[in-house]
């Protein structure tokens, strides 16, 4: 089986048909006309091209054991969560995947949920890369946005900030999967959790659900924006230093994933639900005289909390040894010490 049989038979299998894929797997290169695939925009000049990429590599993004279909799943979702926090409309992907062997049940299962919630999201697979080596699989989205799309830097001091669903499912779905690898599964253990908290924190963690519609839907009333990948308070900073200001964030109006609350306590439950990230909301601003409508607007497709505001830094007050330099967490109003918090999943961090 050659590198060339496993495109044809594996990723070459669904052609992208759409009529902005003038050219799709097969030759050197991909060719798109990207403006004329805005069914919605007729104005080529406010339509702008989105891109992103992602590489999930076995054993640091995911267990080892992860199943094909989970792995393929979470490879294009991260990338539409991406796009989402644009609010840009996801369109084309490129993958390059690197596999150790040929495995044609693993590549079976592999492509065929990646066309499963390619075609849900309405993208189609337009090129790529195969290799041999450790497996990791790198997929590279584009799609649509209009101007000026939502960035990270458009938050401005009064504005709200608030997050999309609710945070921590994924730190007890990982919970969840090493205890099961070191058999330690024990009923005591998660002894709190029924079945059916079981397999919806395993379906955060393997399976988030991108926020594309809820993105597009809030980008013509929001300031900023930014999927929160990495945990609430790392992504936090990064809105905080594009937008230049401080979030203040009151931590009992954060929306904990409820099963995380029968497994651990409160404030541990808190804490995962700031730091720990692979939740995949979106965290964003919005100026106070447009979150009636934008609330109005999502109505109904997703839980949206509102967790403080953006502000200048002349406006904080407190203690300044209380502060970290970009974020103030409060308790019912009462400044929090976060100086222990971890803040980010640092992939170089040591230990
Ligand atoms: P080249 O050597 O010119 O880079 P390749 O032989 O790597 O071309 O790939 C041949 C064609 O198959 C190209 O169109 C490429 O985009 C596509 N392709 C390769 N790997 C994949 C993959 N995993 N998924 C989708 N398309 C792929
Ligand atoms: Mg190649």
């Amino acid at each position: 089986m050659s590198e060339f049989d496993i495109i044809r038979d594996y990723f070459g299998t669904q052609r992208a048909h759409s009529p902005s894929v003038l050219l799709g797997i097969g030759d050197d290169a991909a060719v798109i006309a990207p403006f004329h695939a805005f069914p919605t925009d007729s104005d080529v000049h406010t339509t702008q091209l989105v891109v992103c990429v992602d590489t999930l590599i076995s054993g640091t993004h995911f267990p080892a054991d992860t199943s094909p279909e989970d792995i393929a799943y979470k490879s294009l979702a991260v990338n539409l969560s991406d796009l989402a926090a644009m609010g840009a409309v996801p369109k084309w992907i490129t993958l390059a995947i690197t596999l150790p062997e040929f495995d044609p049940v693993w590549l079976q299962r592999f492509s065929k949920s990646l066309f499963t919630l390619s075609k849900q999201y309405d993208v189609e697979l337009i090129g790529g890369d195969t290799t041999r080596g450790p497996l990791s699989v790198t997929i590279q989205l584009m799609g649509l946005g209009r101007q000026p799309v939502m960035t990270r830097s458009g938050a401005r001091p009064g504005d709200w900030l608030c997050v999309t669903g609710d945070l921590g499912g994924a730190s007890l779905g990982l919970e969840l999967m090493q205890a099961n690898e070191q058999r330690m599964n024990d009923e005591n253990q998660f002894a709190a959790l029924t079945a059916q908290d079981r397999s919806e924190a395993l379906l955060r963690l393997n399976r988030p659900e991108p926020r594309v519609h809820v993105g597009q839907l809030i980008a013509p009333y929001a300031s900023a924006c930014i999927d929160i990948s990495d945990g609430l308070l790392g992504d936090c900073r990064h809105l905080c230093q594009a937008s230049k200001g401080i979030a203040e964030i009151e931590m009992s109006n954060l929306p904990i994933f409820a099963p995380l609350i029968k497994k651990v306590s409160a404030d541990i439950a808190r804490e995962r639900a700031m730091t720990f990230g692979d939740d995949y909301e979106l965290l964003f601003t919005v100026p106070p005289h447009q979150l009636a409508a934008l609330m109005e607007r999502v109505d109904g497709e997703v839980l949206i909390s509102v967790i403080g505001r953006f502000v200048d830094e002349k406006q904080v007050q407190g203690p300044h040894e209380q502060m970290d330099e970009l974020i103030r967490l409060f308790d019912e109003g009462e400044l929090v010490d976060i100086s222990g918090f971890s803040k980010t999943y640092d992939h170089f961090q040591s230990g």
